[in-house]
């Protein structure tokens, strides 16, 4: 405690403002791995917390009296900083994150040419748009693979979920890593309900071939011709429907929901990091919640827990994937439509996540097992080991992990079975 006071001060000396009033601020990570997604979502990470924490710096030098105070002057300045600052940092964060997604997904299967343009920047609205500028290459309407391109974009949240079990087995979770998570959260299920809404897939074969269309209405379009071997509007109908009862469930989140009350709390009382409600028994914390996920082997739609308590976190969930896919003809319907199944007729995946952390060093196991139409039953395990190096001035620390995946398909990692290494240096500024 001392030592961190010190530490404190001293950094206080150094750079604007009192950057320590707060002890549990998010870590600026900046990792090195061998995996291209999750290598370029720990870029961008990076990045936005080096960005955060300037801006951060910066404000409180120039509005040391607003920053933290809990009257009416404070919270005008909270909201106008989350609106211009906060917001549209983790909105660019966040689209940058996708569309490395959708790039990682065309490389897989050989497309070199994987640019991408943003639209819009996130003001006066604290969202960005963005386009791949890639030629083709595949044919999208009928090929399986072309899920896993389109699906792409979204899964850049589910790699950020493991940070996300990291920051929910502290204690206090801070606001920024809260408005982190539900951007990604709510990405998948919100252009479920908004893209799939009945008027939206009336008329879906003509809508089709008349421009571009977004992720979630291409997957469903993708999906219906894989799944129904058509493109007839009352197939996609049906697709579309399906998909957006399953996303509508994965609003049952208790971490999502916490994260908005986090956030709120930190608009109202200028509390930076603070506890987030939990089903909580003692000193035992609780955050269930349903899980949906577009995936390139169909839409899987689960649950998922995690529990802390002190120092040890557990995550574990199971999804089941609606579809899979590759298909195979079993028969032919009195019009000569073809009927088709999967060559796996039930498909899962599950996942678990134990975490031991102490002060200064922390243990992480990360496994997952599953069952897919191509490959068959697989799995991945993924140990990391991080100590913390420095407690003076900035404190900081070293993380190691290695790992190894069978070949099928994980979020954020190559089809392919492939060793994964990782080094990370966590600074908290
Ligand atoms: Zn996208």
């Amino acid at each position: 405690m001392i030592r961190r006071a010190i530490g404190c001060w001293f950094v206080a000396a150094l750079l604007p403002g009192p950057l320590c009033a707060q002890t549990s601020a998010p870590p600026i990570t900046i990792e090195l791995n061998n995996w291209p997604l999750r290598r370029d979502i720990a870029l961008v990470d990076g990045a936005t917390g080096i960005a955060h924490a300037a801006t951060e710096a910066a404000l409180r030098k120039a509005f040391e009296k607003s920053v933290a105070s809990a009257d009416a002057r404070g919270r005008w300045f909270r909201a106008s900083k989350l609106y211009l600052v906060d917001l549209p940092t983790v909105a660019l964060s966040h689209t940058l994150g996708h569309e490395y997604g959708h790039g990682t997904r065309r490389r897989d299967i050989g497309l070199l040419d994987n640019g991408f343009a943003l639209d819009n920047w996130p003001w006066p609205v604290p969202f960005v748009d963005a386009h791949g500028t890639g030629r083709g290459g595949i044919n999208f309407f009928f090929d399986p693979i072309a899920l896993g391109v389109e699906a792409g974009g979204y899964e850049a949240g589910r790699v950020r979920d493991l940070k996300f079990r990291d920051v929910f087995s502290r204690e206090d979770v801070d606001y920024f890593s809260a408005a982190q998570l539900i951007y990604s959260r709510l990405e998948e299920p919100m252009a479920a309900i908004l893209y799939l809404r009945d008027s939206q897939v009336r008329d879906f074969t003509t809508k089709l071939f008349a421009g571009p269309l977004d992720d979630m209405r291409a997957f469903t379009a993708t999906f219906t011709c894989v799944r129904y071997h058509s493109i007839s509007d009352p197939d996609a109908q049906q697709a579309a429907r399906d998909i957006r009862r399953h996303a509508a469930l994965a609003v049952l989140d208790l971490q999502l929901l916490g994260s908005f009350a986090r956030v709120g709390n930190y608009l109202w009382t200028g509390k930076a990091v603070g506890s987030v409600p939990a089903i909580t028994f003692g000193d035992q914390h609780f955050w269930p919640r349903a899980t949906f996920a577009l995936s390139p082997i169909g839409v899987a739609r689960g649950g998922e827990l995690q529990w802390t308590r002190r120092a040890l976190s557990i995550t574990a969930g199971a999804e089941k994937t609606e579809q899979g896919i590759p298909l195979e003809e079993v028969g032919r319907t009195d019009r000569g439509r073809p009927i088709l199944a999967a060559h796996t007729p039930s498909l899962w995946s599950g996942h678990a996540t134990a975490s031991v952390g102490r002060r200064t060093f922390t243990t992480r196991l990360d496994t997952n097992f599953w069952n897919q139409a191509a490959t068959g039953h697989g799995g991945a395990v993924e140990a990391r080991i991080q100590r913390r190096m420095f407690s003076g001035p900035v404190p900081a620390a070293v993380a190691v992990s290695a790992g190894y995946k069978s070949a099928g398909y994980l979020a954020g990692a190559p089809n392919a079975a492939r060793w994964f290494a990782a080094i990370g240096l966590s600074v908290w500024p």
